[in-house]
Parts: structure tokens; sequence; C-alpha cells
């Protein structure tokens, strides 16, 4: 397959050379953000805006654990009219961070919030819009008459934010496109793009260029190619904003991080970015250090060896294609992608060990059992078991074991051992491959071996950019075997660990790129961090193979390649919450997360809630003091429920649809 582009244009200054792209500078009180400023922190505060001295002190621990800018929300125009009180206690106690007010479908909260703090960010989707879901086919001048509508609801908090010299965000989330822009360009990404370029032309009429933006979205797949559009269709007009980034209702634990690392550091990768927003459903002081884990990984990362420059590219990176392979015993063709569970460094394995990659050896029975989280194929090195593994696990050795036990597994071949070799197995071979390796002669030979799967490796400290590189190569050249992308880590901390392998292995799988995943981790410090929410992830002393197996079927989840759990999309909450967020979506994780592939929203208003719970199967949303209302897909099914029995009639509904199952014991 060879479908360059005729036209290379792509979003980034180099898909191959680190660099940051360069982007307007707006200052935000006196912390500038765009240009080369540092990529800036954010976060929101949970609490509620009338209560000053809460938000007050929860703002000043986020500042102190790292952020740039303070987000409040602004409901009505009451708590507009606090932000006052807020900035003013602030500033009393020598705290002088901007602060964001975030406003949804009350212009005239954002008109009095605009005139108090440094930027507003308004939600195109619901500014001037009220959703109703409908599908309306406007006719050309309707859609005109549409935008002037908008024009003259949105003028006046422009003008306002002139006079004031207040910024301005202009934040697209993919779940509340207006109907408007749902008709005419569907529940795209480039619906996205569309919404907030609306609302950027009005700003440039008024020649006010104050103005951030972000794409969120809580598929991370959607979020990347809409920052992409973007950013072409900004050049298209000469635009350069700056760029907020942020996965939205990621949840908590260690799926929010996957999510957001997933989406963030993609783009971070290609040196995309200006200011960064981690969400999840924890106190917002958890979501700093994320976020500057995220950010600080770039500092050096201009120094990396050089990677031959791309000069046409072999895909769309702004469309979602699987690479074409072909199938080799279960990798590649139309298999999900695969997990290598890696045990090399172990000097034997025995039949409990497999329960840490989801094998469970019953032996009344004299069988193995297995969970959805359970590894495909498992690397042994030079490890030779003294008992049968399960039928669906297979084993890899290295060349100079396999040799000695050729009907017990698969070898692993370096490429020269590869290319010296005409004793392959006859079922499956696996080459260990970096880009310096693949020449013309390789290259032939894979091409003519249908029973090779490439090993993918790197050791370029861009990384993920080089791999990609390969992917493009082996498209040019059409060579079709198989990839399990392959990465090493050295001396990472846990959650340095969940968030660099979920960017380099999910950047490289929402390209299409990948048939299966493997990472050798020799060192992850033990000391868990003060966390709870990494602490109810990972046992203390589990074993560094069973905690890699669960992130790297969370990275394949959050990257929609392979389902192995029930999804949950949760809102970070915020001032409007009227719930404990947190408690509610632990309560239900424990009650559903059986639930292999279902999508379960909780979110924590009604106002926001269900335009954001994307596609999301079942909702549990916050809809009064004590009350929920819960929904199949977008629909009511129960209104103003007492939250006392909220969750059980959540499962019902759930049972009414034929979705739910008992759990296993
Ligand atoms: S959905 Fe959640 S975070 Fe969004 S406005 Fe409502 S309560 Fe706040």
């Amino acid at each position: 397959m060879n479908n360059t582009l005729a036209k290379f244009r792509t979003y980034c200054n180099s898909l191959t050379k680190y660099s940051r792209y360069k982007t307007r500078e707006v200052f935000v009180g006196e912390t500038p953000l765009g240009a080369y400023n540092p990529i800036r922190i954010q976060s929101m505060t949970t609490t509620d805006t009338m209560n000053t001295i809460a938000t007050v002190e929860q703002s000043i621990r986020m500042v102190d654990a790292g952020c740039d800018y303070v987000r409040i929300t602004a409901p009505s125009k009451l708590e507009a009219e606090n932000l006052l009180n807020i900035k003013n206690e602030l500033r009393k106690r020598g705290y002088k961070v901007p602060l964001i007010a975030d406003i949804h479908f009350t212009p005239n909260a954002a008109e009095i919030a605009a005139r108090i703090v440094e930027k507003v960010r308004v939600n195109p989707g619901n500014y001037a819009d009220k959703k109703s879901f409908r599908n309306i086919d406007y006719t050309d001048s309707e859609y005109d008459q549409e935008l002037d509508r908008i024009r003259q609801k949105f003028t006046p908090l422009v003008k306002i934010c002139k006079e004031y010299g207040t910024a301005l965000r202009i934040g697209t989330n993919h779940g509340s496109l207006s109907d408007r822009i749902m008709s005419r360009y569907g529940d795209s990404p480039l619906g996205m793009v569309e919404s907030a370029l609306e609302f950027l032309r009005i700003c440039e009429n008024e020649n006010y260029y104050k103005i951030v933006l972000s794409m969120k979205s809580s598929n991370p797949k959607v979020m990347v190619q809409a920052y992409r559009l973007l950013i072409r269709k900004m050049e298209d007009e000469n635009m350069y904003y700056p760029l907020h980034l942020g996965v939205t209702e990621a949840g908590g634990g260690e799926d929010g991080r996957i999510k957001s690392a997933l989406g963030i550091g993609t783009l971070l990768e290609d040196g995309i970015g200006d200011t960064i927003r981690v969400s999840l459903t924890e106190d917002p002081e958890f979501e700093v250090p994320v976020a500057l884990a995220l950010v600080n990984r770039y500092k050096n990362r201009e120094n990396h060896q050089d990677i031959k420059p791309l000069d046409a590219l072999p895909y769309n990176p702004y469309e979602y294609t699987k690479r074409q392979t072909f199938e080799v015993s279960g990798i590649g063709g139309n298999n999900v992608a695969r997990v290598v569970a890696d045990f090399s460094r172990r000097k034997f394995i025995t039949v409990d060990t497999l329960a840490d990659i989801g094998y469970f050896y019953d032996s009344a029975f004299d069988k193995w059992n297995m969970n959805d989280s359970a590894a495909d194929f498992i690397f042994l090195g030079d490890i030779v078991p003294d008992f049968d593994l399960p039928n669906g696990l297979k084993p890899i050795n290295n060349y100079s074991s396999w040799k000695n036990n050729k009907n017990k597994s698969s070898p692993l071949f370096t490429a020269k051992e590869y290319l010296n070799n005409v004793n392959l197995s006859k079922d499956i071979n696996f080459i260990r491959l970096g880009i310096a390796d693949l020449d013309d002669v390789l290259s032939e030979k894979l091409k003519n071996q249908k029973t090779t799967v490439i090993v993918l490796e790197s050791e370029n400290l861009h990384a993920m950019p080089e791999q990609r590189r390969v992917f493009c190569e082996l498209l040019f050249q059409e060579i079709t075997n198989p990839v399990i992308i392959k990465r090493t880590y050295n001396k990472i901390s846990l959650e340095d660990f969940i968030l660099f392998s979920s960017t380099d292995f999910g950047a490289l799988l929402i390209e299409g790129f990948g048939d299966g995943v493997w990472t050798e981790c020799p060192i992850i410090e033990r000391d868990l961090p003060d966390n709870v929410y990494i602490k109810s992830f990972v046992q203390k002393n589990e074993t560094y193979e069973k905690t890699i197996n669960k992130i790297l079927f969370g990275i394949l989840q959050a990257a929609r390649t392979r389902i192995s759990k029930t999804e949950y999309i949760a809102c970070p909450s915020c001032g409007r919450t009227l719930f404990d967020l947190q408690e509610t979506t632990d309560l239900i994780r424990k009650k559903t997360e059986h639930l292999k592939g279902v999508k379960i929203a909780i979110m924590g208003c009604i106002v926001n809630g269900p335009g954001e719970m994307a596609d999301a199967d079942y909702g549990y949303v916050g809809s009064g003091i004590d009350k929920i209302t819960l929904y199949k897909g977008k629909e009511i099914v129960r209104r103003n429920i007492p939250a006392l029995n909220a969750v059980e009639s959540l499962i019902e509904i759930i049972r009414e649809n034929n979705d739910w199952q008992e759990p296993k014991l």
C-alpha cells in the first residue's frame, strides 16, 4: 500500500525533529503563554464558587503544587460576581495567580467575569445555543442567520475583554457541539474545529486577538485529530493562536492518567501545546504533578539523535486508518493488538507466576482459566518452563535458546541473526528491528517472509517519532509484516511509567500503527507515590510484570484498539457538582467493573453533563441536591430520582438493556 499524499502538509514543524510549534504570545494577567514561553500548567477548583474561603484555599494548594493559572466555574451572575472576593482574598494572601472564569450557557456571567478575572473560558457549543440533539437541515441563508445570532450574543463579551485586557479561551468540547455544527459537519474533529473558528472570526472582526483555543474530547483519538486539523485550518487563515491541551472527562486513577497522557502526550511529542490541564476525577492538586511530568519530559528533547526527515507522508494524520498487515499466527491482519509479557529478567517461572498476566491454574480440574486481561505472548529470554503453558499463551525465546527447543516456542532474532539464518521457524519468527537495521537486503527478506513479525525498538531520546518514521518507511516500501511496538524504560517512577508508556504506545496506536505492544521495564521505583488513586491500582508488593500487563491493556483500551474492561467517562467535578463525585464513581466502578466494553458516564451536573457524556452507553448525572437523572445513551430514562438508590437503579437499567452480567466470584 502506498497512499502518499500528493501534497505534504503537516500540522507541526517536523515529524522527525523535536521543535515547539510557535504560536502568538498571549498575556493572561502577568503570565504569558504561547510563543516560546514555558508550557503553562493549569487546573480547576472543585469547591462551590460562592464559598470564597474554600475556593481561595484550594486555589492556593493548586498554586503551591505548580499551577500557573487557576480556573473557577461561574455558572451564574452570583458566582461571577463572587470572583472579585476570591481574587481580592488571594491577592491579600500574596497570590497573584491569574484566574480564569469557566462559563457555560450564561453570557451575562461571562460579561461580569471578564471585568474581574484575567481570562474567560467559553464553550462555543453552549454559549449561544441550547442543545436539543435535533438534526436540523439548515439552508445556507438559515445557517448565516444563525451565525448572525451568535455574533450578536458573543460580540459584547469580546468588546469587554478588549476593553479590560482580558484573555479568552474558545474551548470546544466534542460532546457539546451545537445542533447547527452537528447538522453541517457531524460529530467530527472537523465539526469541533469549525465550531471554534466561527467564534474566532467574530473576535478577529473586532480586532481582538488575546485568544487561546482548545479541542477537548474524552476520546484521545478524536482530540488529537481535532488539534491537528485546527492548526491546519488556522494556518490557512494566517492564525497562530496558542493551544490549551486536555482530554475531557478522562476519569481518575490509572485510566485517567493513561487517557490524558495518550492525548496530551501525543501532541507534546510533535511540539504542540502552550498550556495543559490534566482533568482527573481527583482533587485538583493531584492533577498538577501529572501535568508537570508530561511537560518536563521535553526539557532536553531537542538534543535527540537525528532522524531522517520525511519529504512525503504515507498516511493521513487527520483520520484513523489501521495500517494493513498480513496475519501471522494470530498477530496482525484483523486481530486486536496483542500484548507480550516480558519475564526475561526472571531465572525461572512457575504455574503461579502466570496469574500476574491473567492465567490461573485450577489444579482440581487440571485446567487453566483466564481473565479479560490475559497476555497473548510471553517472552522468556532463555528460560524454558518445566510445565505446559496455557493454550492461549504463546512463548517466545531468544534464538540461541529456541534452537534447542524448537517445538516449544518461537524464536526472537536480532537483525543479524535473521539475515544469516536459513533455518527459521515454519510458524512464526520475531525479529528485533531498529531504524538503522532496515536496509534494502532486510526489506527484501521481510517482504518475502510471511512468517515474520517485526519487534520495533528504539533507543533514540525522540523514540516515538523514530518508530513512526520506521512505520512510514514500511508503508513506502509496501512491507506489510505485523509490527509489535517495543519500548524499554530504565529507572523510572511508576507514575512516569504510566504516563510515558501511554504517550509512546498510544501516539502510534491512534495513528493506526502497531499490531501489538511489549515493554521491558527493568526498574520501576517500588515506593508508591503518596496518592490514594495510584495506590488503589497497584498493590505494594505486586510484580513489575503484573503492573505492566495492566497498564498495557489500559493503553490499548484508551486508544480504542482492544476493549478488555468497562470504560468510565467521569467529569472532574467543579463548583456545579452537588454530590461526592469521587466517592460515587468509586462505588459505580466497584459494582460494574466486570462489564467489559460498556461505557458509563458519571457527570456532576445536568447543565453540562449530558452534552459532555460523548458516546457513553449509560449516564449517571447529578440534577439537584440529592437528585440523580439516569440516561441510556442520550435519552433520559429516570429523572430526578433520589441519590440514595440511584446506583441500584443504574444497574437495573443496564440489566433491562441486556448489558448486565453477574460478576464472577
Ligand atoms: S459536567 Fe462536571 S465539571 Fe462539567 S460543569 Fe458539570 S459538574 Fe462541572
